[in-house]
């Protein structure tokens, strides 16, 4: 047995030839003291061996918490809901024993002084816990984070030390073990299942370099570190949820960067800190980094800081916090990806970079506890040094879409903002609100920072470069209406809860709906696939004192291939389920075109393909297959580019073309004669260059060039980091006759746009149905004076023929990152309007 052993341990160092990454890699001596009832990391791997020989599986991390929770009074253990994939969103509370029976005690005590309810003269304001959030992997193919939680959580519950003894009394550790499993499984398994055994460090190798699309994002390929804010998935949305129930003093958040760098801690740049932050936020980022800087320097580990990364816009981890009272802190270790890899400082190896995240785990709990005081004092000064107007509210809402308001409404709810209730119908600047259609958020709230920060419109700043959007004002992305209001009602709380529609008045001759809902999409999809025959009003009329604008849908009840009842019963589902309205007639007089004229067209059912796969932006595909799955529940078939070749297109009526590179001429040809035969193409931001480039539409761009005067060697980067268009807000002029904008009521709409591609407007002008306004374009973020002189002049959309067939292009994202609600129609119009365009 013995000679066996020593043999296989022979071999086993020379086949692997590494090191041995053992607890005393990761702990030094110390682990030799830790409680050896508590379960190690390496019994719940799948080889046994310690982290880091392997990356662990998001279900193997989850055993192993629970394991732990089990073994140790000091942790308990969570599932908060599930992923889309169905993975559990698990929460670890950390803390001593004795704080455990406490835990209700303390939260209550930590809300109330945010309050100002108690005071910080009592003894207790000092002396209770401090609160750290630490989350792991928002990125899952940047796993070092996730597997070095297991190493923390193994330190904390196991440690005798009284170091960590007394820094479990004094703070409450909520650890995010992983904050985006889909992702976090997606990429174990495919690094796992390319590793050879001996490890090779060759960065061509496939281990090192994923298939589209890769294991950064979630399960629709959403970049889960954007969505702090917007929180329209479901692992932000529990997350912001403990981070509301908690505000904690400071926040972590454990990333990855390229292979040739060192690590990174925050403070970031300094010049583009959001000016809503206070400045005392970055003092205590910097004092924390202290600790950061001397645990790194201690075990060999090379840093930066202040030189890169920012906290400029408020949906990142990192930012998130400097926003509601708390400190976020951002780690960027250079990533070895898989599990040993060559780089310009030699082999990295896997383990060392989660020691990196473990040290700095560990360091933000001594700071934490060190610095207790002062992230306390910073706490209460932030939400009670500045006094609203009790009777100053923000009213906000739309005439015609219950629907979107209530998504609003939502995400003001996730973020503990509160809102009240419209008793009457009002008109506050000219602006009408329906009672039923409106609320208001008082500005003297708790969360009123925050709340400034969601709607903050800023376009002039003193940073012209941004490591993400400059503008996300939710205002604009939902289009509401919207102004400020005074006054000394008395106003109740408001509950919003989701719309249901109905049948407003019953008919066995006709129905029509308003294409104005949010919803209106996924009813008139369901009818289609009924196999109704539904017809679109390409003009206004009224009915019976109804005002039905462009774009109402008919439905008629006769002369279909279903009886009146099953019609009947199928429409009251239906209005249920989308909250859609649905109006019955008994005659086709009208005042306006009747409802038999022939400016009533026939409705296809879409048959749509989305083109996803190498070259393609993952990012927007996934918002367009988000979009269409989740919300309209409308099926999209995902086609890789490289196989339409092979496949019968005919099976489709619409194909979409994100941005992205694509190729191949004889896919080309062949795309070109499925248009020609009468296909719906619709193309997305430098898709237009492409479809102009092979002559599918003939566009005019405007190019302009900025060249360079009295910029020096070292400002070359930041001259042309300064012409991009990071993401910024315009105001555009719609067409509201126009089939792309059926649904609008008004001719303002704000639009989001993240490219440099200016089309120019065309001589005819009901060709520009949707144009940048002359004037006051630029609604919020930044976009260079070169660029902003060529959007004057430009218009975001165009739709050209092609023989029997179609191309729209867009050069904005009308979907982006699923918080612009209200730009949403604009593509769902060209999908099932576009043959009238
Ligand atoms: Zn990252």
């Amino acid at each position: 047995m013995k000679i066996i052993y020593s043999l296989f341990l022979f071999l086993s160092i020379n086949l692997f030839s590494q090191e041995i990454y053992d607890l005393e890699y990761y702990f030094g001596e110390d682990y030799k003291n830790f409680n050896e009832n508590i379960p190690k990391p390496s019994d719940f791997l799948l080889n046994g061996k310690e982290v880091g020989s392997s990356h662990v599986s998001h279900d193997r991390l989850i055993q192993y918490m629970y394991a732990l929770a089990n073994a140790s009074k000091r942790i308990d253990i969570e599932n908060r809901g599930f992923s889309y994939e169905g993975r559990p969103l698990v929460l670890l509370t950390i803390t001593s024993e004795k704080n455990h029976d406490k835990l209700l005690k303390f939260k209550r005590s930590h809300i109330d002084y945010l309050d100002g309810k108690s005071d910080n003269k009592s003894s207790n304001f000092y002396s209770r816990p401090v609160v750290i959030y630490q989350g792991y992997s928002i990125h899952g193919n940047e796993p070092s984070g996730s597997n070095a939680a297991m190493l923390y959580a193994y330190y904390l519950a196991s440690s005798n030390s009284d170091d960590v003894k007394n820094q479990l009394n004094n703070s409450i550790i909520l650890l995010d073990p992983s904050l985006n499993p889909d992702g976090l499984q997606r990429f174990a398994n495919w690094v796992n299942t390319n590793k050879s055994q001996n490890l090779n460090s060759d960065s061509n190798d496939r281990e090192f370099n994923e298939h589209w699309p890769r294991g950064r994002t979630n399960h629709y390929w959403f970049d889960m570190n954007r969505d702090w804010l917007p929180a329209q998935l479901p692992e932000s949305k529990v997350r912001i949820k403990t981070f509301q129930d908690w505000y904690p003093n400071v926040l972590t958040d454990h990333h990855e960067m390229g292979t040739n760098s060192t690590f990174f801690y925050q403070p970031g740049i300094p010049s583009r800190v959001n000016p809503l932050t206070p400045k005392k936020n970055q003092e205590l980022t910097a004092k924390i980094g202290k600790y950061h800087e001397s645990i790194l320097s201690e075990n060999g580990s090379f840093f930066y800081s202040e030189e890169d990364y920012d906290d400029f816009y408020y949906g990142k981890g990192s930012t998130y916090p400097d926003i509601n009272g708390g400190i976020g802190i951002l780690f960027e270790q250079g990533s070895s990806r898989g599990h040993l890899q060559e780089s310009i400082n030699g082999n990295i190896s896997f383990p060392f970079t989660i020691k990196n995240q473990l040290l700095t785990s560990i360091s933000t709990l001594e700071a934490s506890v060190d610095l207790k005081k002062e992230l306390f004092d910073y706490q209460r000064e932030f939400f009670n040094s500045k006094k609203h107007n009790k009777n100053e509210f923000l009213i906000v809402g739309d005439q015609h879409d219950r629907s979107k308001l209530y998504h609003f409404h939502e995400i003001l709810k996730t973020h503990n903002i509160t809102t009240k209730k419209l008793d009457e119908d009002k008109i506050v600047n000219g602006i009408k609100f329906k009672k039923n259609n409106s609320f208001l958020i008082p500005k003297d709230q708790r969360n009123s920072r925050l709340l400034s920060a969601m709607i903050n419109n800023q376009t002039s700043f003193k940073d012209s470069l941004f490591y993400d959007v400059s503008a996300w004002s939710f205002l604009h992305s939902f289009n509401l209406e919207h102004t400020f209001i005074k006054s000394n009602e008395k106003f109740n709380e408001f509950n919003f809860s989701k719309p249901v529609g109905s049948i407003i008045s019953k008919s066995d001759y006709a129905y029509v709906f308003h294409w104005n809902d949010y919803y209106s999409p996924k009813a008139l999809y369901k009818l289609l696939s009924h196999g109704l025959n539904i017809k679109v009003s390409t003009d206004k009329f009224t009915i019976e004192n109804n005002n039905f604008g462009y774009g109402s849908i008919l439905v008629p009840v006769s002369n279909q291939n279903k009886s009146i009842n099953e019609i009947n019963n199928i429409i009251e589902e239906i209005s249920n389920e989308t909250g859609v309205d649905f109006y019955g007639f008994n005659t086709s007089k009208t005042n306006g075109i009747d409802l038999g004229s022939n400016d009533f067209k026939k409705i296809n059912l879409p048959k749509i393909g989305l083109i996803v796969g190498d070259g393609v932006s993952s990012y927007d595909a996934g918002e367009i297959w988000h979009l269409m799955d989740t919300r309209y529940e409308i099926p999209i078939t995902k086609l890789k580019y490289n196989s339409l070749a092979k496949i019968d297109l005919s099976k489709y009526n619409t194909l979409i073309f994100v941005n992205g590179s694509y190729g191949n001429k004889n896919t080309i040809e062949k795309l070109k004669n499925w248009v020609k035969n009468g296909g719906n193409l619709i193309g997305f931001r430098n898709a237009t260059k492409w479809l102009d480039s092979n002559d599918f539409i003939k566009l005019d761009f405007i190019e302009n060039t900025s060249v360079p005067k009295d910029v020096k060697f070292i400002d070359k980067n930041k001259f042309y980091g300064a012409q991009l268009t990071s993401g910024a807000i315009f105001n555009v002029k719609l067409d509201l006759s126009h089939p792309v904008n059926y649904g609008y009521y008004k001719e303002d709409l704000s639009i989001f746009r993240n490219t440099n591609i200016y089309l120019k407007n065309d001589k005819l002008s009901f060709n520009n149905p949707i144009k940048y306004s002359k004037e006051n374009s630029l609604v919020s973020g930044y976009i260079s004076k070169l660029n902003y002189k060529s959007i004057l002049n430009s218009r975001p959309f165009v739709s050209s023929r092609l023989n029997k067939g179609r191309v729209n292009v867009f050069t904005d994202n009308t979907n982006f990152r699923a918080f612009w609600y209200g730009t949403n129609k604009l593509m769902i119009n060209t999908i099932f309007f576009g043959k009238l365009m």
